[in-house]
């Protein structure tokens, strides 16, 4: 049996895009109205379904792909759905390309750490575990050496029992401790990791629940009490890169100076123990997403890092996002289509999203606020999708979880058109916010 300990799925900041499922085709890969949360933006989203395909034939190796339209548009939304065509555990990871430029590390460092963590490892192991209901357990009390008022268990005496089999194991102190602070009592149904004394508490046995409510009952298991199991759990390389930098000590140490850099020769030493476990049927890789927002903040130095990585072997599937038509690529004085050098774009398909029409920016509102389970009258929705219409998608999105609030003060669970009027007065939309400082700052100037 194959037990899913651990789910690190490294979804950054991408609650907003949480009602997004897929990218919403039929088997022909025609995208249908409104499906998988997603809505219009038909020609991006075929587009996609047919790189989904690249990509999982193998196709996209050392390629990206670029998705340019204007703000708001849905090029995040797009890239997510991606992700979710490719499979449960595939990582997604969301960066601006303003973030790689920090005090903190090297902008390459910044950008290959967040490459690094677009690729999970999933990972196999076989482990031996003792599995039963625990029908005795006593604790062999003394006196704790540091502090002889209180009490600790020097060693337990712990009585297992599966369907078929009774065993009665003496446990060391280190392991009596752990099951005082997690409360194991008889009756309980447990899992201990003979490897590194990890109990898992699986739940009640049906008979210890007739004098306990409340607590969620299991069935005994039947067989063996010791066996061996298969787990399973997927990490990012960036973990593991951390793990093994702390490991030879010298990554965030409490006598070192903080750098969050890691070395490349403990970069080298993961790769090659990633291979031998891939080798070795242990691991498998999973290349997943990395979306990089506002591309046109990339200098030269960081597209020819990310041109030269992108053939690795190890490398995930690279988003580009842009907004901007032509610009200077940053570090020099040459102007190129989105402010991307010519070598790259060599690399990149190109998808275009455009703006959304009334009704699909109403649609969008409608969906956002089913997945966040706020209600709203039909009043209230025409009211934000005119706010959507004419400030922005992302604004009228933004007003559903203040304006529910009040809602709420009313003592109402429904949103009504004097709650998103309040919340629209009392949050503005970025472009109001901005223009409002700088009639402030030609104020100022001109004092
Ligand atoms: P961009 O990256 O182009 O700026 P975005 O995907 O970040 O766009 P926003 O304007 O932030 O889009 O979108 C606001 C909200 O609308 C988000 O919750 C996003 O998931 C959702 N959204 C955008 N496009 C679609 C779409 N075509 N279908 C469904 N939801 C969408």
């Amino acid at each position: 049996m194959a037990i899913e300990i651990k789910e690190i799925q490294k979804f950054e900041r991408i609650g907003a895009h949480s009602h997004i499922k897929g990218l919403g085709l039929d088997e022909n890969l025609r995208a249908l109205d409104v499906a998988d949360g997603l809505v219009g933006q038909k020609k991006a989203r075929e587009a996609a379904g047919v790189i989904v395909r690249m990509i999982k034939s193998g196709k996209m190796a050392g390629k990206g792909i670029l998705i340019a339209g204007p703000p708001g548009t849905g090029k995040t939304a797009i890239a997510v759905a991606i992700s979710k065509e490719l499979g449960k555990d595939i990582p997604f990871v969301q960066v601006s390309a303003s973030e790689f430029y920090s005090a903190e590390m090297k902008k390459t460092e910044a950008l290959i750490q967040a490459m690094r963590k677009a690729i999970g490892v999933r990972i196999k192991e076989r482990r031996f575990v003792l599995e039963g209901e625990v029908v005795g357990l006593d604790y062999n009390m003394v006196p704790n050496p540091y502090n002889p008022t209180q009490k600790i268990p020097e060693s337990a005496t712990l009585t297992l029992a599966t369907k078929d089999e009774k065993r009665t194991f003496t446990v060391s102190g280190r392991l009596a401790l752990q099951f005082l602070y997690q409360g194991i009592e008889v009756g309980d149904v447990i899992m201990i990791d003979k490897e590194t004394g990890r109990i898992v508490k699986l739940g009640k046995s049906e008979r210890a629940k007739k004098y306990d409510i409340g607590e969620e009952t299991v069935e005994v298991p039947s067989g063996r009490i010791e066996k061996e199991k298969e787990f399973t759990y997927v990490v990012t390389l960036h973990d593991l890169d951390e793990a093994n930098a702390r490991r030879r000590g010298g990554l965030f140490s409490l006598f070192e100076p903080v750098s969050k850099e890691i070395d490349s020769e403990v970069r080298e030493a993961v790769d090659e123990q990633v291979k031998r476990w891939v080798e070795e049927g242990r691991a498998e890789l999973i290349p997943g997403v990395l979306f990089i927002d506002e591309t046109h903040l990339m200098d030269i130095e960081l597209f020819a890092f990310m041109n030269r990585a992108m053939e690795s072997e190890m490398a995930p599937i690279i988003i580009l996002a842009s907004n901007r038509g032509f610009a200077k690529i940053r570090g020099t004085d040459i102007v190129s289509p989105h402010g991307i050098p010519l070598d790259l774009l060599d690399r990149l398909l190109i998808i275009t999203t455009e703006p959304y029409s009334r009704e699909e920016i109403k649609k969008i509102i409608e969906i956002r606020a089913d997945e966040s389970k706020i209600k709203l009258s039909e009043e209230a929705l025409e009211m934000l999708t005119d706010l959507g219409e004419k400030n922005s998608l992302r604004y009228a999105v933004q007003l559903l979880a203040p304006a529910y609030e009040l809602a709420k003060l009313r003592n109402s669970d429904k949103i009504e058109v004097e709650d998103v009027k309040k919340a629209s007065e009392l949050f503005v939309d970025v472009s109001q916010s901005s223009s409002y400082l700088k009639k402030w700052e030609e104020k100022m100037l001109a004092q």
